[in-house]
Order: structure tokens, then sequence, then C-alpha cells
């Protein structure tokens, strides 16, 4: 009744890279850029954008985002979880506006189509999305930049949880579930850009890849949050597969 792949057990040295999206493979052309979409979503939504213009937002989950931006207003999770869908629907409408006019919206960040090239052709790896945008969001933003091929895996998306530590379990328990395979979270690499990144990895049980690339946080500011390896960028494409391998 065991098919192979149900005997392959976690001595494998398989590795499921968890990618974070911005900051880490692509980059908005302008600094707060996402504003142009959320601002409208949230009046659209909630009739006031709370203080979200004000908030710098990196490594947090959209629903947090919402949330944080809104309590000033007096909405709480639950104002918030009541209107997720019409949050979503909104939320997609004003990117597809923001993004389409023709203008490069996001740039994919140095060598990171390359790195995610060699990982999708290496067995050892595969990989899947972990982010804190909402999940049509992240395939939007992937598919914009011709990446989506690349997160053939399911993943875990910041419109499930306002706690992005809560992330990397809920991809891992759909990974080995699609993959019917026992794997350890050790086996999972978190590879980020901000110290929120980090401290999802390491409440899973997983590796952290820290990557200088992001916006907002400084080496040193992520070499205090103790990733297992940092990287300031995916332009070495040795360099990477070297930490990668070490991880
Ligand atoms: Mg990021």
């Amino acid at each position: 009744m065991h098919n192979q792949a149900s005997l392959v057990t976690s001595e494998e040295p398989l590795r499921i890279l968890l990618w974070d999206i911005d900051g880490t493979l692509i980059r908005s052309a302008r600094t707060g850029a996402f504003k142009d979409y959320t601002i409208p979503m949230l009046e659209g939504v909630f009739g006031t954008s709370g203080r979200l213009a004000e908030m710098k937002v990196s490594g947090m989950t959209d629903l947090q985002i919402v949330a944080e931006a809104l309590r000033p207003e007096g909405f709480t999770h639950e104002h918030i979880r009541e209107r997720i869908d019409h949050l979503r629907e909104r939320y997609m409408e004003e990117m597809h506006k923001a993004t389409s006019n023709g203008a490069e919206f996001f740039q994919v960040l140095p060598g990171v189509r390359e790195v995610l090239q060699e990982v999708a052709d290496h067995p050892r790896y595969q990989s899947a999305l972990v982010t804190g945008n909402i999940e049509a969001a992240a395939y939007l933003k992937v598919e914009l930049v011709g990446l989506s091929n690349f997160f053939s895996l399911p993943g875990a998306f910041g419109d499930e949880s306002h706690d992005r530590r809560d992330l990397p379990g809920l991809a891992a328990e759909r990974i080995r579930s699609k993959l019917k395979l026992d794997l350890l979270p050790q086996q999972f690499i978190v590879i980020g850009d901000t110290p929120n990144d980090i401290a999802c990895a390491h409440h899973f049980g997983a590796r952290a890849l820290a990557v200088g690339t992001g916006r907002l946080y400084s080496a040193e500011d992520l070499m205090k949050c103790r990733p297992d390896a940092f990287i300031p960028d995916l332009s070495n494409l040795e360099a990477v597969m070297q930490t990668l391998a070490s991880l």
C-alpha cells in the first residue's frame, strides 16, 4: 500500500525553500508603492485607511497591516475577518489598477531568476512561497515579473494569519501532504529580508537564510536576529548555492 514516495525518509537530503517575496525576490520601483493600492482598498472596504499612510510594513502579513492600520479607528481582528472576502476582492481590483498602466511596478532583484532556475534544476531543492501578501496578490506579483513557474508547491500567505510565525507550519503541512513525505522542520529553509522572516523560520524549527536586499533592515539588524546564514543579495549564484548547501 505504500507508494515509493511514502518510503522516502527525512534522511533524504531534500530541502524546501520557502521564499518571501517583497525585498527578497522583487522590490517595487518606488518605496511605499504598495500604498497605491492598499489605501484605496482599505477606504473601499472600511471607509478609512486609518494610519496606513504613515506605517512601515516590511515583514508584516497583509492581515496584520490592515489590523494595525485600522486599530486607532476601533476596528478589531474580528471586524476584519468578517470582511475578508470583500477585502480580498477590493485588494485585487486596486492592485490590477495600480499595476496595469504599463510602467514597471515591480523589479526582480539581482540574481533571483538565476537562483530560482538553478534550484529548480537541482534535485535537493523545491520552492514555495511564504509571504505576508494575500495569496492572490502574491501570485499576481510573481506573474507580473515572470517568476510564477518556479513555485509549484503550495505555500502560505498573509490572508491566513496576522502572525507571520504561523505561516511556515501551514505551508509545511500542505507540502508534506502534496509530496507525501514526512519532512522535518529543519528541512525547510525560509529565505527573507526581515526579522519577521527569521522569527517565523525559528518558530517553526526551519533554517533561516536572511538576505540584505530589503529596504528597511541592515545586515546588522538582521544578524542580531541570528539567522542560520546571511547573504547580502542573491547576485552571486555560486555563493548562494554554497550557502544553501550548508543549510
Ligand atoms: Mg520581505
